[in-house]
């Protein structure tokens, strides 16, 4: 599971990133590893070999779309609804500006 980007274009995939500083660390249970960014509203959670905090906000909100943190032009963009990569805003401002600080 080294793809950085999937080949798949999603319905759920927000068309405005969040604007807040994404948090250090999963906003539930506190873990600074593997932290997945909520593209839709900029909640932090962990991945699914962790708490799998990331997925229970997708599930709990209906914010299918995530990303690795920190975030860069590499970071692969998920889909927890499509189960799949898929082909994220990857060229927004905010992210250039992410992967470039
Ligand atoms: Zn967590
Ligand atoms: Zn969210
Ligand atoms: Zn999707």
């Amino acid at each position: 599971m080294s793809k950085f980007s999937g080949d798949h274009r999603c319905a759920h995939v927000p068309g405005h990133l969040p604007t807040v500083a994404p948090a250090a660390s999963c906003e539930m249970c506190g873990t600074a590893e593997n932290r997945r960014l909520c593209l839709t509203c900029g909640h932090v959670g962990c991945c699914d070999s962790l708490g799998a905090h990331a997925k229970a906000h997708a599930e709990a909100t209906g914010h299918w779309v995530i990303t690795a943190l920190p975030m860069s032009r590499l970071s692969f963009v998920w889909c927890y609804k499509c189960d799949d990569y898929v082909i994220g805003p990857i060229d927004h401002p905010a992210v250039v500006a992410a992967a470039t600080a």
